[in-house]
Parts: structure tokens; C-alpha cells; sequence
């Protein structure tokens, strides 16, 4: 059972306005149902229903199917006590603007009570000012300030993503204040220094017969583990293959004196 509540996750709409490639329609319902939501509501889709968008839905071919086709955009929030538009141009409209943090937030408390609207725009001219004038403010997804305009169903997945975290509010602790990750030293070794060690592990492994007919690779998996969580840096690798450097010098040595010893 998914965690979020599902009333108030019935109640969010995301409305795409005039979309001309199917596969956004498709690839934006994907985005929505991986994020447990499933409103989309298409006003004057270019070219809808179509293969492309049930091609790019990946298995969200049921929120294709229940998606409201409508001709006119106020209709399709007449209903709604809040409506949000995201735009790619930061600033383009005299509106409030919203981060998809804050708007995320603001949608999931008023959907607790009633429907609630997030609007996206045309591929190629996003939304008219007259459809910004119907919004209470502008959602903008921070970007490179020379290059903002994402791909519209990339846009819908933030927004979604945000909108997940927002209504399971309190219920995940977990999600919303993960407990920062410690932080990684600067100073690690390469992947090809450790690679390089690794190697020679496995060499001295077989050359002091340590895995005696045992398959090498389950213990060549724990010991992989082992070292990339110590964290090496370089100076610690190279001791590590100093020690496998003398490892094989006695095994070769211990071999030659065996070779000796069987003959003498
Ligand atoms: N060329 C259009 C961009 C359209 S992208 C323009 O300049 O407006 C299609 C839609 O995706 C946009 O209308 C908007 O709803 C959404 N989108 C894309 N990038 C976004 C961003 N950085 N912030 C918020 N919404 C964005």
C-alpha cells in the first residue's frame, strides 16, 4: 500500500496545456504514477489519443486512459481553490513565485480539503500570460539561468516528486529529513588505483593458494567490500600493495624452495 493518502492525492490535478508531442503526455504519465498520483488532465493536446504517448507511458496506460481531454482550461479548474503554473522564464509575470518545494506544500494542504490545479505549458512557447493571469503564482524549477527550459514531462516529474514528499507530510520522517549522509573525504583513491589493488589481491589470493579449490569470487566480493567502505586514500593503497608485493616474493620464494626441496 502506497503511504500517501490517497483522497488528497485524487484531488491534485496536473493539467498540461496544448502539448504538442505525444510522447511528453505519455513520458509525463509515467512521472505522475511513479509518484503515486494520477489526475492528468490534457486541455487542446495537439495529438492525443496516439501510440507515441501509450509507447512512452511504459505501463501508465491507465492514467492515459482516465485523463480528461478538455478544450478549455477554465473549465477544467472551475473546481479548484488553488491554481499553480510552472514556468521555464523566471520572473516573466507580475506572480508570486514558487519554488516546487513551497508550491508542493501549498497544494498538498489545500488538497486535503479541496481539488487543487498545477499547470504546465506548450513545449515551444510554455504558458500564454492570459493562462499565468488564471494562477495564484508561478512555480519556477531553479536552472541554468541560460538554458531553464526543461523537457516538459522532466518538469512534471520534479513537481511530482515534490508533491509526493509534501503529502506524506509528517508520515516520513525518513524521506523529508534523511539523515545527511557522512561526508566523503576529498583525498580517496581512483577508481583505477583501486582497481590496480583489487587485481593484485586476487593474484595473491591464488598465488598463496588462500581460497585452496573454493570459487574465488565470493570472497573476492566481501573483500571488495571491505575495502571501498575504509575509504583508502592513495598512500594507503600503495602500502597495502607493498604487503602483496612481499606476500608474493615469499609465496614465489616458498615455491622455488618447494620446487628444491621435492627435488633435493
Ligand atoms: N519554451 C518554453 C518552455 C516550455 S517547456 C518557455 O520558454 O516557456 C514546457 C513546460 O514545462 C513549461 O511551460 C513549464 O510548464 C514546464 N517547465 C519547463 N522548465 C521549467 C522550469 N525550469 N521551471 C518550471 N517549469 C518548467
Amino acid at each position: 500500500m502506497d503511504s500517501i493518502d490517497p483522497i488528497a492525492a485524487a484531488r491534485i490535478r496536473f493539467v498540461l496545456v496544448g502539448t504538442q508531442h505525444p510522447g511528453n503526455i505519455g513520458a509525463a504519465a509515467r512521472a505522475l504514477k511513479t509518484m503515486g498520483l494520477s489526475q492528468l488532465i490534457l486541455v487542446q493536446p495537439e495529438d492525443f489519443p496516439s501510440d507515441e504517448a501509450y509507447r512512452r507511458a511504459a505501463g501508465a496506460d491507465d492514467l492515459l486512459a482516465d485523463a480528461v481531454v478538455t478544450h478549455d482550461l477554465a473549465s477544467a479548474v472551475a473546481d479548484c481553490r488553488l491554481v499553480l503554473g510552472c514556468t521555464a522564464r523566471s520572473r516573466r509575470v507580475q506572480l508570486e513565485e514558487h519554488t516546487p518545494r513551497q508550491a508542493a506544500s501549498r497544494l498538498a494542504h489545500v488538497a486535503a480539503e479541496a481539488p487543487v490545479a498545477l499547470l504546465f505549458g506548450r513545449e515551444r512557447t510554455g504558458l500564454t500570460n492570459e493562462e499565468l493571469q488564471l494562477c495564484h503564482a508561478a512555480v519556477h524549477i531553479d536552472a541554468n539561468p541560460d538554458y531553464s527550459s526543461l523537457n516538459l514531462a522532466a518538469a512534471v516529474q520534479v513537481l511530482s516528486y515534490e508533491t509526493r514528499l509534501a503529502l506524506r507530510g509528517g508520515a516520513a520522517p525518513e524521506v523529508l529529513a534523511a539523515p545527511a549522509v557522512p561526508e566523503s573525504r576529498t583525498d580517496l583513491a581512483t577508481h583505477a588505483q583501486l582497481e590496480g589493488f583489487f587485481a593484485q589481491l586476487a593474484e595473491t589470493l591464488e598465488q598463496i593458494d588462500f581460497h585452496k579449490g573454493r570459487a574465488p569470487d565470493s570472497a573476492m566480493r566481501k573483500l571488495r567490500r571491505l575495502y571501498l567502505r575504509a575509504d583508502l586514500d592513495e598512500k594507503e593503497v600503495r602500502l597495502l600493495r607493498g604487503i602483496l608485493a612481499d606476500a608474493q616474493r615469499m609465496a614465489r620464494l616458498a615455491g622455488e624452495g618447494g620446487v628444491k626441496n621435492s627435488v633435493g
